[in-house]
């Protein structure tokens, strides 16, 4: 079972370990990646590990990108937020239109839908993929200025030979901060709940090959398509703010990403026939509510022209 649990899973012999006693201060079991003994190399992923994972002994976060090719054997979306599952149900069902057979693992509040490749895919192919297909149902993708969303792995275009990217739980193991669950582990929906035949659910799927993969991304492309898709097509509910707070999103169309902004025609600038570019004003991806136009325009230039100036103080 740690053979088949390797041959599915494993991408990297690096990996993390949820520690067994839960932090003081937030009682959550957190993932660290294993010291090296002074003089010896970094511990490796074994396959005694392996077993000691199945077994429950000790609890596995995997690495989805191996650095020397890109690559990844499978790609597993995880969602954890209110309507989650509902989310990851909606995502299963159109990659089954695609031919594809998604793999739902249960976890706390939502799942991870774990889709495997004939052959390790680029990082950047799996994510164009997934990307597109969740945009195409309108689903939420934490990052693009969105505090919740699915979350896909792996998170990563690329990484260099000294990253590691980031580590998801391994499936199957005991999960030390869910004692609620059913035998402390997360099963997959798709099989008995039994480590055999769950592994042989795993195996029995259907391996996305890559020319499939390159036919589903043809012609697409991450950031480009991300922005354009995001802006016009995406509930506005995520750009607008319940208590009627200035978003400059809601004002502005966005051209494309740059890095970790946003970029648009600054409004104050376009009044003044300035910036026929329109890549002026920089937008935070993270946190939305700040901009910048490049060309000096003050925040109170920039509300005026929108129509929404910023409330003067009124002094007595
Ligand atoms: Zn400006």
């Amino acid at each position: 079972m740690a053979e088949t649990f390797h041959q599915l899973f494993v991408n990297r012999r690096a990996y993390t370990l949820q520690s067994h006693k839960p932090h003081p201060d937030t009682e959550r079991h957190y993932y660290y990646r294993p010291k090296a003994r002074e003089g010896q190399p970094p511990p490796a992923l074994s396959l005694d590990t392996l077993q000691r994972h199945l077994a429950g002994e000790l609890t596995l976060g995997i690495y989805a990108i191996n650095p020397c090719t890109q690559r990844s054997k499978w790609v597993a979306i995880d969602a954890d937020y209110k309507n989650a599952l509902e989310d990851l149900l909606k995502l299963q069902y159109e990659l089954r239109q695609d031919g594809v057979e998604p793999a739902l693992e249960k976890s706390n509040r939502g799942g991870h839908l774990w889709i495997f490749f004939e052959q390790p895919a680029l990082a950047r192919q799996c994510r164009i993929y997934i990307y597109h297909t969740a945009l195409r149902l309108g689903l939420p993708i934490k990052g693009a200025g969105l505090p919740e969303g699915i979350e896909i792995f792996p998170r990563q275009d690329e990484i260099s030979s000294h990253e590691f990217g980031n580590a998801i739980r391994g499936p199957l193991g005991v999960h030390r901060g869910a004692r609620d669950s059913r035998g402390w582990r997360f099963w997959f929906y798709g099989a008995d709940y039994t480590l055999e035949d769950q592994l042989a659910y795993l195996c029995r799927l259907r391996k996305v090959t890559e020319a499939e993969l390159q036919n589903f991304i043809a012609g697409k492309s991450l950031s480009e398509e991300f922005v354009r898709r995001t802006r016009p097509e995406a509930p506005k509910r995520y750009f607008s703010s319940p208590t009627n707070e200035f978003r400059i999103l809601e004002y502005v169309q966005v051209r494309r990403q740059s890095g970790r902004n946003w970029i648009a025609q600054c409004p104050s600038c376009a009044q003044a026939n300035r910036d026929t570019s329109g890549d002026n004003l920089a937008i935070s991806i993270e946190e939305p509510r700040k901009y910048i136009c490049w060309a000096g325009c003050t925040r109170e230039m920039i509300r005026e022209a929108v129509g929404r100036p910023i409330p003067q103080k009124r002094y007595a």
